[in-house]
């Protein structure tokens, strides 16, 4: 199996540093709210990678962290705690709030077949790691303390840069960072923050009440499940400049050694070609894709059209095609399944076909996980105009990379139909009662509730039309 190295820009031979092991690091989710599609690529992505090492027969050893502390608004160090602003913003706990949003993630990530790695560590159950991880880091000499934290001295590690291949001093020129008069290098970043009386989560430490940063939580957690060296780290590209060039300088710093021997990083997922973001309104999360009626493994199949390292772009359209093509898929697999059961007899040829497909996805699948080819072999492999037994077992053998459950096929479909059904008669409930009370209120005079209500509608893509003989609803 071949797989991109983003630190040395190439493709590389993976051989596990423990024989039959593939042992993974995955930058999980900061859990303040909900996780959007964006976000899932990259899960998708790491999916790919854990079931296409087990397709090779590897045992695997993944871990994926639940920031519920320590990830500032900015990740370089600035601004409130992600989860304690949200905990602020709605009355809850950050407890709370990250037991929410971490139940949500993982009910999104099954919905989309992402397989939960082995271990699930949580930064707030991994604090006296990090500070133990933290004190060595000023031992050796690699951190010093200020009024607010302890940071991370970046010129005390001549490697800084490496894995984003950025000059420093350029881009710090380029760019708008807050001066703190006590750091060093205003690159240096904060292992450890001091927290005031008011910040609601803290822990005792060597230099007084706090919380850690976020970089250290992957590097501490990292190398406790997995040891000084491991064989993979992955994460989104955003990750590349600051938070993982940021675990790089702190674990490499403390073991004395390289500690990552391969790191990957999906590309980004964009929308009608530009960023996603809250202002737009375009960060949307698996729920909104159901509530228009679409099966979460739609999006899946989606991500399939693009290679992981490549950026794949989002539209309402471009989705509703992945799922055209989905349904056709599965037609096309229960055709064989027909043939399988009706035991049809299979010529020599049919199963010397059968082989070649396997060999050809299974070749696609191990050259850096180029699944849109691969999607093209199984798509080669369903039209194969005689339909078999054989071909349906290959199928069968595909989808344990492809996770579409081809398997249940027939479930899928009707489950889907049986979901938009539901779905629509939902919808049509609502409006119906809007309606109900936007007559009521225009019947008392109330002119400002119909009007909300009309706008309420309005963005539903409803319009109401008041005729002599009543509201006339009309769908946009
Ligand atoms: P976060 O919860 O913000 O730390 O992000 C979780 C993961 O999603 C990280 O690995 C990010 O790199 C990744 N990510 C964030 N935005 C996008 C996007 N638009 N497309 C793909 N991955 C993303
Ligand atoms: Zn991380």
């Amino acid at each position: 199996m071949i797989i991109y190295n983003t630190l040395t820009r190439s493709k590389e031979e993976f051989v596990p540093l423990k024989k039959g092991v593939a042992s993974i690091y995955s930058c999980g989710p900061t859990v303040y709210g909900y996780a959007h599609i964006g976000n899932m690529r990259t899960y998708v992505f790491m999916d790919f990678l854990r079931r296409v090492m087990k397709y090779n027969g590897l045992k695997l050893k993944h871990v994926m962290n639940v920031t519920d502390v320590g990830h500032l608004v900015s990740d370089a160090d600035e601004g409130e705690d992600k989860v304690v602003r949200t905990a602020k913003e709605t009355g809850k706990t950050p407890y709370e709030i990250a037991e929410y949003f971490s139940e949500v993630f993982f009910r999104d990530i099954a919905l989309l077949n992402i397989e939960k790695p082995e271990i699930i560590a949580k930064a707030t159950d991994n604090i006296s790691e990090m500070i133990e991880y933290v004190e060595a880091l000023v031992d050796k000499g690699f951190a010093y303390e200020t009024s607010d934290g302890i940071y991370f001295d970046i010129m005390k590690f001549p490697g800084y840069g490496r894995l984003s291949r950025i000059d420093l001093e350029e881009q710090l020129a380029g760019s708008r960072v807050e001066v703190n008069e006590e750091k060093h290098h205003p690159a240096d970043f904060a292992l450890w923050k001091k927290a005031s009386k008011e910040h609601i989560m803290q822990w005792p430490s060597p230099w007084g009440m706090g919380y850690p940063g976020w970089h250290i939580e992957c590097s501490a957690m990292g190398r406790k499940y997995l040891g000084d060296i491991f064989d993979i780290h992955t994460g989104g590209v955003d990750h590349i400049p600051i938070h993982h060039e940021n675990e790089i300088a702190q674990s490499e710093a403390l073991a004395g050694k390289k500690t990552v021997n391969c790191w990957m990083h999906g590309e980004f997922l964009l929308v009608d070609n530009g960023k996603m973001s809250k202002s737009l309104g375009n960060t949307y999360t698996i729920a909104d894709l159901q509530e228009k009626g679409f099966v979460p493994l739609a999006f899946r199949y989606f991500c399939m059209n693009a290679h992981y390292r490549s950026k794949l772009n989002f539209t309402w359209d471009s989705l509703r095609a992945a799922q055209t093509s989905l349904e056709r898929l599965y037609e096309g697999v229960l055709a064989h399944k027909a043939a399988a059961a009706s035991s049809s007899p299979a010529g020599v040829s049919v199963s010397a076909e059968a082989e070649n497909c396997l060999k050809e996805f299974e070749e696609a699948i191990n050259d850096d996980l180029n699944i849109p080819k691969a999607l093209g072999i199984v798509w080669n492999t369903v039209k194969k105009s005689l339909k078999s037994k054989q071909i349906y077992d290959v199928l069968m053998k595909m989808d344990r990379v492809l996770g579409l459950d081809l398997d249940k096929a027939e479930e899928v479909m009707s489950g889907k139909s049986m979901g938009r059904q539901a779905e629509d008669q939902e919808v049509e409930k609502q409006v119906l009662e809007l309606v109900d009370k936007r007559n009521k209120a225009r019947a008392e005079k109330d002119w400002k509730t119909a009007d909300e209500i009309r706008d309420i509608l309005k963005a539903k893509g409803i319009t109401i039309e008041d005729t002599p003989d009543g509201a006339r609803i009309i769908k946009t």
